[in-house]
């Protein structure tokens, strides 16, 4: 399998490029790094520079923060209706635009156009959500069971926050986080992945465009992390880290945000057992199977990442998967044809391949794939596994390529023991006609999220986040805006007592 060579950006691809903000976004302004450096991102299906950005450092960082402090106060005292309807205006103008973003996001991320605009409604999805929850929360008012006390609780802001996002989701994993905040008040600080911050530079000026004020969203875009980062978590005056990435790097800002008691969520890696049962339909099972291992070429904390089978139709639905996976077509995801687009660099697809390498040398078998694809960028054949042996590294690892293992279960008790066989907890997916069992399986598996013989599950008005080592905290529905409030409570002497 090869992929041709490169093509020259065409003038769409120049265009919209040359539109991109390449500064820093500090108090409404967009400026070059104070230190003058900058970095370049690039796209991995063919390893050319798209564009080059400012390169924060901790003194961008310092005045990124020092800008959102400056506005908390007069922010959070703007009414909610004012809030939502920038969110609502940015929504409109992200949707006017999808075209744009999508084409960006695949560029600088690789996935293939669908899969972009694909992003760009659920991704979009929550700003107009957060837009109605803006206007929708509320406190309540009761009395103590004495009848002597009034009990008044209201939801506050819970001021400057620290967004941190990873690369995979350019578009959706920014605006989960800066919607809900935007609604409940806060101001922020954004510093996107550095290998895809070219959607979130565009996403910023659309809110600029929208009306947000000078400060309340700071975006700093950086190649040294933590440098940039690390001073802002001990700052007293930030109050909120959300981060969505890998869990060693979560577990190590968590441990960061220890000192100063950081309000935190943690939308943190995934390890999805994808269960088939016996009396599954084996046709959902295999469309499902398509959807939750291959959409964003694997690389998705939701990726299913182990197919437990149950033996008597593990070879039938590894036929059927293997025969799908063979007829995806790998390529640059600005073709129309493309199914699955490059891995994000060339240390993720060697990861995934020393993955298959490994559990090949322990006895598994390549019913399709188990190779790297030749040409420019960063391309992985799409890999069926079967014969894996439980306690296998690849069962136990975040994959996060288009790579399915599968395991084979007896019953049900072995295949709930397979699925919670892991130090991770985001999502499983459950395949069976019998929804008792299915609801049974949601009981006994240990997940933040299931999905009932469906294979893609996220929604903005559906919590998503998990338990065990994938985080803390929820994004989108109800519980979203929650993640940026403080509960207050106000008592007094119950007046009619007085
Ligand atoms: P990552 O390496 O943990 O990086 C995530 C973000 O953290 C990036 O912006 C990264 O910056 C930053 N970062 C890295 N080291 C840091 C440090 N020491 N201090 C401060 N920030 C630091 O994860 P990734 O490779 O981008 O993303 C893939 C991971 O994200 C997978 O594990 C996936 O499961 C998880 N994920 C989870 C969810 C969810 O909702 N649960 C959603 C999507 C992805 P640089 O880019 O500059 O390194």
């Amino acid at each position: 399998m090869t992929v041709t060579a490169a093509t020259e950006l065409t003038e769409r691809e120049s265009a919209l490029l040359a539109g991109v903000p390449t500064g820093l976004l500090i108090n409404g302004e967009w400026r070059a790094a104070a230190s003058g450096k900058t970095f370049d991102v690039e796209d991995p299906s063919t390893g050319r520079v798209l564009l080059t950005l400012a390169d924060a450092g901790a003194e961008d960082g310092a005045a990124a923060l020092d800008a959102a402090v400056a506005v908390q106060d007069e922010w959070a005292a703007t009414a909610p209706r004012e809030r939502a309807e920038i969110l609502r205006r940015a929504f409109d103008l992200v949707t006017a635009r999808a075209d744009d973003f999508a084409l960006l996001m695949t560029l600088e991320m690789g996935k293939p156009l669908a899969e972009s605009a694909g992003e760009v409604k659920y991704g979009s999805e929550f700003l107009r959500w957060f837009s109605e929850e803006a206007v929708r929360s509320f406190g309540r008012y009761s009395g103590n069971p004495e009848g002597t006390a009034q009990i008044l609780v209201q939801k506050k802001p819970v001021g400057p926050c620290l967004l941190i996002t990873p690369w995979n989701f350019p578009l959706a994993m920014a605006t989960r986080k800066i919607a809900p905040a935007i609604a409940a008040g806060c101001t922020m600080v954004l510093k996107p992945a550095n290998l895809t911050p070219l959607t979130s530079q565009l996403f910023a000026q659309i809110l600029l465009d929208a009306g947000l004020p000078a400060g309340v969203l700071n975006v700093i875009a950086t190649s040294t992390a933590g440098a940039v980062t690390g001073p802002l978590i001990q700052d007293t005056r930030l109050r909120k880290l959300s981060f969505t990435g890998s869990t060693p790097v979560g577990r190590r800002l968590l441990a960061d945000a220890s000192n100063n008691v950081l309000r935190t969520s943690m939308e943190l890696g995934g390890n999805a057992p994808f269960v088939v049962f016996d009396d599954a339909d084996l046709d959902a099972a295999v469309e499902g199977a398509m959807a939750a291992k291959m959409r964003n070429m694997g690389e998705a904390c939701t990726a299913a990442n182990r197919f437990l089978v149950h033996e008597s139709v593990a070879e039938e639905f590894a036929t059927r998967f293997a025969a799908k996976m063979a007829g995806a077509a790998v390529g640059r995801g600005t073709e129309p044809e493309t199914k699955v687009g490059p891995l994000i660099d060339a240390k993720s697809r060697d990861k995934v391949h020393s993955l298959v390498t490994d559990a090949i040398a322990d006895g598994a078998r390549a019913v399709v794939g188990g190779a790297l694809v030749d040409g420019p960028g960063y391309f992985y054949q799409p890999t069926v596994l079967q014969g894996v042996e439980p306690g296998a590294r690849i069962l136990s690892e975040e994959i996060f390529g288009p790579v399915a293992p599968i395991v084979t279960f007896k019953n049900e008790d072995e295949a709930v023991a397979l699925a919670n066989d892991t130090e991770y907890g985001l999502v499983a997916y459950v395949f069976t006609r019998d929804y008792a069992r299915g609801l049974r399986m949601a009981n006994r598996i240990e997940t933040g999220m299931m999905g009932l013989n469906a294979g893609v599950i996220s929604n903005a008005a559906a919590p998503f986040g998990g338990v065990k080592q994938s985080g803390l905290g929820r994004e989108g529905s109800l519980e979203g805006i929650e993640e940026y409030q403080y509960t207050q409570y106000i008592g007094f002497p119950n007046p009619d007592n007085a």
